[in-house]
């Protein structure tokens, strides 16, 4: 049987399910599994696609657990959309857009409400989902566990911080939803949300950030999948570049890597919040204030998921050796973006504008992770391109839908009791 133990060590490991059920360990920390099991290409031999190598990769985490003979469901089910690899120019990408509401977090989400619905007994009283967002995790929850009766979700977004269209999608859902605007920061709504999960004084809690077990697991199969078929193909391993915020996608492609799946080279691409960058580059680290860019899903300046590379590689000069990490100005994603649309036609978002900039400074072959489409982020992309860009039909499903939101101060005691009331 896996067990998962806080990063915070001060509480007792527990198994699987409860530990997605639960969000964060009960001593603040976050979950963690604590053994490490090993891959090898061969374990993956015969399967090839994104349900059958996620299984297969998740297994040894599903040990023991009640949710074993559920794990091949829940990712058929979760993964119901397709990862689109393919070159562009001297590199290739990674296109985790093409879910739901067009972003990566949608695999997360559906992961976790896939998982979590099998394990909430029907008749109980809701549980609620508690979600910080920079933007895109609000929607794509939202959208995973809307039509679950067993449910009720709470988004945290910081006011005037998120585009017009992922506001919509934070906005658009039916009663079980409930959106809240804050006056704050990213930074303040996963304080908020961190506050009433360690603290929920009677009610029931879960919560399906960066910070959830939840989003780990199937991030990592994600780059499993992907460094097993690129392995397969260039019998070389998977060099990454990755758009980072909270740290969520680009962990997941450590751990990985850690548990021996074929990944070379990590890059971490941050926009102008630069607390990453600064510690890859020998200094402490330091949370900062988070700062506002084009890219704003990433305007994180405490990344919570440091707490579990730390966990992973505890020795600092150590980790520092585990990835390399660039800070792009919001100049440079704009010169990016028009860059790439002339060079290839390719029509990139601000935030996987990052990778590609940091891709124009290094030498060798890489995958450049896309992490949402850019008809999320209209009013940015399409001035500077003189473009109009077309909409995914799933987002323009959502986005033609009414809306409904509540503002409200960046005060805990003033959320928690807006959801008593809800
Ligand atoms: C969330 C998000 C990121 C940052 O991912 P982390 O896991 O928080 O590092 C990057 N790009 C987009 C579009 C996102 O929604």
């Amino acid at each position: 049987m896996m067990d998962f133990v806080s990063t915070r060590a001060n509480s007792p490991p527990i198994g699987l399910s409860e530990a997605l059920r639960a969000g964060l360990a009960a001593d603040g920390g976050l979950y963690v599994p604590a053994q490490s099991p090993s891959f090898a290409l061969a374990d993956f031999d015969g399967m090839d696609d994104l349900p059958a190598i996620a299984a297969r990769f998740l297994t040894p985490f599903f040990k023991g657990d009640p949710l074993a003979s559920e794990l091949a469901a829940i990712c058929a089910s979760a993964f119901n959309f397709p990862i689109v690899r393919k070159s562009v120019g001297a590199h290739d990408t990674l296109e985790l857009i093409h879910g739901p509401t067009a972003a990566f977090k949608d695999f997360g989400a559906r992961f976790l409400a896939e998982a979590l619905s099998r394990l909430e007994p029907a008749g109980a009283p809701p549980l609620t989902i508690l979600v910080a967002t920079s933007g895109d995790t609000g929607g794509a929850v939202a959208a995973a566990f809307a039509a679950r009766a067993q449910f009720r979700v709470v988004i945290l977004y910081p006011k005037g911080r998120v585009s017009q269209r992922q506001e919509t999608q934070l906005t658009c859902w039916p009663d079980n939803v409930l959106a809240l605007r804050v006056g704050g920061s990213f930074d303040d709504c996963q304080r908020i949300c961190k506050a009433l999960l360690n603290d929920p004084r009677g009610a029931r809690f879960s919560s399906a950030n960066s910070i959830s077990l939840g989003r780990l697991l199937p991030q990592m199969a994600y780059y499993a999948y992907a460094s097993v078929l690129h392995a397969r193909a260039h019998a070389s391993p998977l060099q990454l570049i990755i758009p980072t915020g909270n740290l969520g996608n680009a962990l997941a492609a450590l751990w990985a890597r850690h548990l021996g799946l074929p990944i070379g080279e990590i890059h971490l691409a941050c926009n102008a919040n630069h607390g990453l960058r600064d510690f890859f580059n020998g200094g402490d680290y330091q949370a900062h204030p988070s700062l506002t860019t084009l890219a704003s899903a990433m305007d994180v300046g405490a990344p919570s998921n440091f707490e579990r590379l730390q966990w992973l590689i505890p020795n600092p000069n150590e980790l520092r050796q585990a990835a390399r990490c660039t800070s792009i100005s919001d100049a440079q994603i704009e010169r990016q973006v028009r860059q790439t649309y002339q060079m290839s036609g390719e029509i990139i978002c601000p935030h996987t504008a990052t990778a590609y900039a940091v891709a124009e400074t290094l030498s060798g072959r890489w995958t450049l992770v896309s992490t949402a489409h850019p008809a999320k982020f209209e009013s940015i992309i399409e001035p500077l391109l003189d473009i109009k860009i077309p909409i995914p039909p799933a987002l323009a499903t959502l986005l033609d839908r009414p809306t409904r939101v509540t503002d409200i101060d960046a005060s805990t005691d003033a959320v928690r009791a807006l959801i008593a009331l809800h």
